[in-house]
């Protein structure tokens, strides 16, 4: 049988982020803060329509994120049915990276320290990455390229990992922001001149906002009947 990684919800989903792997902290409906627990931990939230829930889900986004080429997408697709236990493995690190990913963000945007567990295991995954980089010399200078075997699982997170660290390294973190639509909480990179974006999309919680809005003023311009 084969499967058709277009078929997925996340083969689709908005890449929105500005950053590789802000677009992968975005990849759930949204996050809400847990109130049973978020007076222990601040960090705590409830992730809503998680879009990552199988391996093939992770390569779907792969591909979404233009990480594998469709030889490379189809070697892992076969791979991941052949080493199943691997790759469930894959998918718990994977999501485990980006919660870490999420909360450092968070951190940031809450002008808080990050948790040293969060930057233990971004520090992991980081190793990982290093570990199949190799400098390449290319027509107009040099760059990194990924190296080890193409039946490698993990290969989408080495990336990932790498756009994170050269976020938090080189990247204006003072344009980090997390979106205020209720129930997202996507994070975004605001790019705009005047520093204004408020939202991850405005035909999302843009537009959402835009109707509360008018709603609440409408109520209160509404004039009191006229008895007659
Ligand atoms: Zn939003």
């Amino acid at each position: 049988m084969t499967i058709d990684l277009s078929a997925r919800p996340v083969a689709t989903t908005k890449m929105v982020g500005g950053r590789l792997c802000l677009d992968f902290v975005n990849t759930i409906g949204g996050r809400d803060s847990d109130p049973a627990r978020s007076k222990k931990d601040p960090y705590a939230v409830i992730i809503l329509r998680d879009k990552l829930n199988d391996f093939v889900d992770l390569l779907a986004w792969s591909r979404r994120a233009g990480l594998l080429t469709e030889a490379e997408l189809q070697a892992l697709i076969r791979e991941g049915k052949r080493r199943e236990a691997e790759a469930a493995s894959v998918l718990a690190r994977a999501l485990a990276l980006r919660e870490a990913i999420y909360r450092i963000c968070k951190a940031i945007v809450g002008k808080r320290s990050p948790q040293a567990v969060d930057m233990e295991l971004l520090n992991q995954e980081l190793a990982q990455a290093r570990d199949h980089e190799s400098l390449i010399a290319v027509a107009d200078g040099f760059d990194w390229q990924w190296t080890g075997s193409s039946n490698e699982l993990d290969r989408m997170l080495w990336p990932v990992a790498r756009s994170a660290a050269e976020m938090l390294t080189m990247g204006d973190l003072t344009r980090l922001h997390a979106c205020e639509g209720e129930g997202c909480g996507w994070l975004f990179e605001d790019t705009s001149r005047n520093r204004s974006r408020q939202w991850c999309t405005m035909e999302d919680c843009g537009n959402l906002a835009k109707v509360r809005r008018f709603r609440t003023r409408s109520r209160h311009t509404t004039k009191p009947r006229k008895s007659s």
